[in-house]
């Protein structure tokens, strides 16, 4: 089943965005087993996002291959175990995050490379910098020598109004290519989940970050 929904998915992306772009699938794995995920990698996925440390350490070497994402909301006291491991981390949200990554990046001689999360739907549950705030928090984040911003991500909130949220990729895509057009290493627009990867796509997301879609429900254990 895994398998399927990994080659379906691979065919309906293969055709890029509007924009011309490839689009990355980035398999959301949290609560999945190794084997589940091996079996992913093995139909045809390259990339993968853990969104809590503690997992993303556990699968790191059960995992055979692919790219590791970090995705979730990162503590500063867990930065030092992604040190190295990352291909990209997702979920830049705050200065204070971004001082951890540096000091940790520097004593390590290793660049992180990171999107800068934006939330744009306002959401008090959700973290990351206001859209208006983005492109100040693009010029800052951008000097820290150990630290490469390759883009943005958003989760987009959720709604049946698909005017509404057409709306905030579009506001999304435009904060985006303003960066892009001074930025050569900015590259990846990161928003679409399973609900509203399609919507995402088509209004400009570049990299989707899917679980549900993939793997089936999400079954959490009773102790987390
Ligand atoms: C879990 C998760 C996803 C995937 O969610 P689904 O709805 O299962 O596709 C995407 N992004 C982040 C940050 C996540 O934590």
């Amino acid at each position: 089943m895994i398998a399927e929904n990994v080659k379906k998915t691979l065919a309906e992306i293969a055709g890029g965005n509007p924009f011309g772009e490839k689009v990355t699938l980035v398999a959301a794995t949290k609560t999945r087993t190794a084997d589940e995920i091996n079996e992913a990698i093995r139909a045809g996925i390259a990339d993968i996002g853990e969104n809590k440390v503690q997992e993303f350490t556990e699968k790191f070497d059960a995992v055979i291959g692919a790219r590791r994402h970090f995705i979730g909301h990162l503590q500063t006291n867990k930065v030092k175990y992604l040190i190295g491991k990352t291909y990209l981390i997702h979920s830049l949200d705050r200065y204070e995050l971004a001082d951890e990554i540096e000091k940790r990046a520097a004593k390590a001689d290793w660049t992180a490379d990171c999107l800068i999360e934006i939330n744009i739907g306002s959401e008090l549950s959700k973290s990351g910098f206001s859209l208006e705030e983005g492109a100040d928090a693009y010029q800052k984040l951008r000097r820290y020598p150990h630290i490469r911003i390759k883009g943005l991500m958003a989760m987009l909130p959720l709604s049946d109004d698909e005017a509404m949220l057409k709306e905030l990729c579009r506001k999304m895509r435009a904060l985006y290519d303003s960066l892009r057009r001074e930025d050569a290493d900015i590259e990846h627009l990161s928003m679409g989940m399973s609900g509203d990867w399609k919507l995402c796509v088509e209004n400009g997301s570049n990299m989707i970050r899917l679980g549900t879609s993939l793997f089936g429900p999400r079954i959490y254990p009773q102790t987390l």
